[in-house]
């Protein structure tokens, strides 16, 4: 069986998201070996076991915290060398990215970023990445010498325990991690505030774009998400035009984002904001522009204005729940 390995990036023991996405992924197609780094790292072993891993790989080390991607390239590196995989995963995140990009000019080895999917193919890989903002999707099969890089977009596999799990065997590493040489070094970490449910993860998301008009008028939409315990999200547009932070942007430059419902509200439907989007269960459009590329994709349109439409929803809404 190939023998398939997940970076399975971690914050203070929890694994992120993306890593149980990557391990239901990479469980059905080989033997999986999970690699968590970092302060509290073997506290994510349960979930990782639960999720498929028959071996992990731990090492809790404060440099894979504080250094940025040359400590883990490095062990990442020795321990491909010895053991030999068939395929490392790794998520599209800013670490993953880091990681797997300088791990593939080390190795010398193939590395597909941006990926959606994977499936084994004449003794290698397929992997289907989309190209031109999702409207073509590309399958690539690499030749070069494994093991063979892959950087997954999050929210491509929807997570799922394994149905039988038993405890992986543990390998935890002590060797001394060399932090000798140049590194960038992360000096100082943000926590910013938010209230409601995080965008990656919410069911409902309520997106602003251009069509707002005004930075301030987002406050009808904060108004609606939290009538309907919604996440707030943007545009790029509006993201550019500094009315939200980077953190709100949804699309090929921002999150990824598969809610059950996506109201976007002034937003044209360019393809760099569709992608970031359109695995919404339910698309709902407002836009004053009958010919808004938007439409095509949206389940429930309706022609008109922000401004006049969703103080009304708001109101509607609130009705219906007695308010
Ligand atoms: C390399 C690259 C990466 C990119 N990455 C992203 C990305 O990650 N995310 C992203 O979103 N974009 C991204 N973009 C930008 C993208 O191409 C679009 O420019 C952007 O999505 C447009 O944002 P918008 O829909 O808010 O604005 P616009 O395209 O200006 O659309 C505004 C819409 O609002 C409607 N409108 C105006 N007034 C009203 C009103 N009163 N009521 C109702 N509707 C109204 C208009 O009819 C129009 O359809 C990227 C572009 C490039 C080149």
């Amino acid at each position: 069986m190939a023998g398939v390995w997940v970076f399975a990036e971690t914050v203070d023991g929890t694994p992120k998201p993306v890593v149980l996405e990557l391990l239901t992924k990479a469980r059905s197609l080989g033997d999986m070996t999970a690699v968590a780094l970092g302060p509290g790292a073997s506290k994510s072993v349960e979930t990782l076991g639960k999720y498929g891993a028959k071996k992990v790989y731990v090492h809790e080390d404060g440099a894979f915290r504080d250094v940025l991607a040359t400590p883990a390239v490095e062990l990442l590196a020795r321990l491909l060398a010895k053991d030999k995989p068939d395929l490392v995963i790794f998520g599209m995140t800013y670490d993953g990215r880091d990681v797997a990009s300088r791990l593939s000019a080390r190795l010398g080895t193939a590395l597909i970023a941006n990926a959606t999917d994977i499936g084994a193919k004449d003794g290698g890989w397929a992997i289907v990445s989309p190209m031109f903002g999702g409207s073509l999707l590309v399958t690539t099969v690499p030749k070069a010498k494994g093991p063979t890089l892959v950087l997954i977009r999050p929210k491509a596999v929807t997570a799922e325990p394994a149905a039988s799990a038993g405890a992986p065997q543990v390998e935890t590493l002590t060797d001394p991690v060399d932090t000798s040489k140049p590194v960038a070094r992360v000096l100082r970490r943000e926590t910013e505030k938010a209230s409601g449910p995080k965008l990656e993860d919410a069911a409902i998301i309520v997106s602003g774009g251009r069509g707002l008009g005004a930075p301030e008028n987002f406050k009808m939409l904060d108004e609606l998400a939290a009538e309907l315990g919604a996440a707030v999200g943007a545009s790029r547009a509006v993201v550019d035009a500094g009315w939200k932070p980077y953190s709100f942007q949804i699309g090929q430059t921002g999150k990824t984002v598969k809610p059950t419902v996506y109201i976007a509200l002034g937003i044209s439907g360019a393809m760099q904001h569709t992608v970031g989007m359109k695995g919404a269960r339910t698309i709902i459009a407002i836009n004053k522009d009958p010919e808004a590329p938007i439409f095509k994709m949206a389940d429930l349109g309706v022609v008109g204005d922000v401004h006049k439409i969703v103080p009304q929803l708001i109101q509607e809404v609130r009705s219906r729940k007695g308010k």
